[in-house]
């Protein structure tokens, strides 16, 4: 008998709520829950399709083994499970335990995260357990902490209905968070006003009354120059500066030099659409400012954040309904994956590896004898695969994300990867970029088939419960962790019954810190539904942070920091006269390995391209439709030219959805950046300088692994 099933859309950090029809075996159809507070019904064309990825060809239904240079062999779990925990332990006793690392990603359950964390840094002892959120969010994150003295944004989706004014900088929301943005355009369309500054006519930018189309790597400017004119208009809230935050006198010597000619200069806008853009600012109530990865991928990225989160503290437009600097999440779990501590810099509850006393406080919560965790911060993504190019990672366990597409300065992945001793690789599809380089696969279950949780971007947690079976041998990404674990001879404090009881010791372990979730259960989820942290409340709204004027830092009081605008040490030249950027599309995700099996998406966003203004194209003797290479420094992709007026002359766009599996050398990310946030450690993705070329691309013929059924499988 088919009934209804909640669950969560396992795409961006908007976390819509997800009905799912199933008779157990098949989902016949999937519906928005219209009682989730993130999305109330509403569903984008990702959302709506998801059943479509479940039962799909592509489907990693078995695990897999091989020796370096032969074939893939299908083998039992169980095969599966002693092979990669005997070639850990060997590449353990080798090297020792900082040998081995960890590539985690936001889309695993909050469950997995937390586990495979503690698995490397409690049980292993090694720090190098990095996450795909390292290029997503960390930039964010870290201005977050800097400026409010903890990570997750201040307010939440139920603000945008009492705001009368939105500033979207560095963020696409209509297409990459379409159900929020939804929420803004109703808001719009009752009268409120919208700034988007991005170099791109965004659908986002569409939508604004004021489009600054901005030079790439501008933005610090550009919000130092607004800060500048609120003060010079008196819009300032000279009460709030002076009880809730520190920093003003350091922060106000820097603004005389942000004047309105010479941002406009530096920005490339007009002088007076800054002054339009101010105007909407000051006019308005309550302002909320979205940001995403336009601001984070960056070497100004934290920065930036900061600079976001100054204009609101000094204007007092934070900790009441309708006003706040709202950092909207990339992936369905970030949030929650940073609660876990999944960074390697980070710890379970907000806490960091490099403080002494977070440290004692998780070895007391572990039962680890003193000074057992690694004092030091492991390996960001980049070094992560760097250290193992050079010989220095010898083992690298990936779940969830495929690096060798997503990551900058491929080259050096998939020399890390092909350097590596043992790479196992965990995820529900192939082929993947990254699986081709795997000693050992192991099918995971997706969340439509697992019980968990996902944090969303206004930090509330939503149970999903598991709709169908996982296909074959495909199991929870948890399972896979503690099963190693255990063969490996880590039973203590790595022996979960389910995925509730792993929820349960995390819960814990964030009691009384700014992420306190330690009232939640996945019972009380179930019966009471999602829920916003702080939970408890202990006396705070959990809606909105910091209403009380108090912020978690030594002194209470929030920081405002002088950040001063430098040019990127990227800029045009005449060897590389144009800038990219890239970016998310509505209908595709990530690296396609979902998205790339639904046919509507594939119609509506079919194929990779390069965007440039036809009048960058006549200069350099190009057409429509042409190959193209795009060579910056650092590398080079391949991919069509697709000419559009929308888009700044001097600036081109790459969707970041198509790579090695669609055409050699069409994801953006060969010749992406290299440079990272000196703070952040997160990649400098966007704005790179370029220059465009005809060339021919090479289609790509997936690679196949050998037929394997459940029961076909080496038992
Ligand atoms: Fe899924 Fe995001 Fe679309 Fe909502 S807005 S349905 S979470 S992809």
């Amino acid at each position: 008998m088919s009934r209804e099933i909640k669950t969560l859309c396992p795409y961006c950090g908007v976390g819509c709520g997800l009905l799912a029809t199933s008779d157990g075996a098949r989902i016949s159809k999937v519906r928005g829950d219209p009682k989730h507070p993130a999305n109330f019904g509403k569903l984008c064309p990702k959302g709506a399709s998801v059943a479509q990825t479940v039962d799909v060809a592509t489907r990693l239904r078995s695990a897999f083994v091989r020796e370096r240079e032969t074939e893939f062999t299908p083998v039992s779990p169980s095969i599966a499970i002693r092979h990669a925990a005997q070639r850990l332990n060997q590449v353990i006793q080798t090297h020792g335990p900082e040998s081995v690392a960890f590539y985690l990603s936001g889309q695993m359950t909050t469950e997995a995260q937390y586990l495979a964390g503690k698995f490397a840094k409690a049980c292993l002892r090694t720090n190098h357990c990095d996450s795909n959120s390292r290029l997503c969010m960390s930039s964010a994150a870290a201005g977050m902490n800097l400026s409010l003295g903890s990570d997750g944004p201040p307010v939440c989706y139920d603000d945008i209905n009492h705001a009368d004014a939105f500033f979207f900088i560095g963020s696409n929301a209509a297409e990459c968070h379409p159900v929020t943005f939804a929420r803004v355009k109703e808001r719009l369309d009752r009268g409120a006003k919208c700034v988007v500054a991005d170099p791109r006519k965004t659908a986002t930018a569409q939508a604004a009354h004021v489009h600054l189309a901005v030079r790439p790597g501008t933005d610090l400017a550009l919000l130092n120059g607004l800060l500048h004119l609120l003060r010079k208009w008196d819009k300032l809230d000279a009460t709030y500066i002076a009880n809730h935050t520190d920093g003003w006198s350091q922060l106000e010597r820097i603004l005389p030099d942000y004047s309105p000619p010479r941002v406009a200069l530096i920005c490339g806008i007009e002088e007076a659409d800054l002054l339009a853009a101010a105007q909407v600012l000051a006019g308005a109530k309550r302002f909320m400012t979205f940001w995403t990865m336009g601001v984070n991928q960056s070497v100004l990225g934290t920065f930036t954040s900061s600079a976001i989160i100054n204009l609101h503290l000094a204007t007092g437009q934070i900790g009441k309904p309708g006003a706040g600097p709202f950092s909207l999440t990339g992936q369905p779990n970030a949030m929650g994956g940073r609660d876990a501590g999944y960074m390697s810099h980070q710890l379970p509850g907000q806490r960091f590896i490099a403080d002494p006393q977070h440290r004692a406080q998780m070895e007391t919560f572990w039962n680890l004898p003193p000074n057992h965790l690694q004092p030091h911060p492991g390996y960001d993504a980049v070094r992560l695969f760097d250290a193992a190019a050079a010989g220095e990672i010898k083992a690298i366990w990936i779940i969830g994300t495929n690096p060798a597409a997503s990551l900058p300065n491929l080259k050096s992945v998939r020399a890390g990867l092909e350097a590596a001793e043992l790479v196992i690789v965990q995820d529900a599809y192939n082929p993947t970029e990254t699986n081709r380089f795997a000693h050992v696969l192991l099918p995971a279950a997706i969340n439509l088939e697992q019980s968990g949780t996902f944090c969303n971007s206004e930090r509330r947690v939503t149970l999903m419960e598991p709709v169908v079976a996982p296909p074959g041998d495909a199991r929870p990404d948890w399972w896979w962790v503690q099963q190693i674990a255990q063969e490996m001879g880590y039973g203590r404090g790595m022996s979960f019954a389910n995925a509730a009881a792993i929820f349960d010791e995390f819960a814990r372990s964030t009691a009384g810190r700014p992420n306190d979730q330690s009232a939640l259960h996945h019972k009380l989820l179930r019966e009471r539904g999602p829920q916003q942290w702080p939970y408890p409340a202990m006396g705070q709204s959990q809606s909105r942070r910091y209403e009380d004027g108090r912020f978690p830092t030594p002194t209470g009081k929030a920081r405002l920091l002088a950040r001063e605008h430098v040019e990127l040490d990227d800029r045009p030249t005449r060897a590389f006269p144009l800038i990219l950027t890239t970016g998310r599309l509505l209908n595709q995700w990530h690296t396609r390995t979902k998205t790339g099996n639904v046919p509507l998406l594939n119609k509506l966003d079919p194929a990779p391209y390069l965007q440039m203004h036809p009048q960058d194209a006549g200069e350099l003797g190009l057409h429509d439709r042409q190959h193209v290479a795009v060579a910056s420094r650092f590398g080079e992709a391949t991919t069509f030219l697709k000419l559009d007026d929308s888009i700044t002359p001097g600036v081109c766009f790459m969707p970041i959805h198509w790579n090695d599996l669609w055409a050699q050398g069409a994801s953006p990310n060969e010749a992406a950046s290299n440079l990272r946030d000196p703070i952040s450690k997160q990649p400098a993705l966007k704005a790179v300088a370029v220059r465009v070329t005809p060339a021919n691309m090479t289609p790509t013929t997936p690679p196949q692994l050998p037929a394997a059924t459940h029961a076909g499988a080496l038992r």
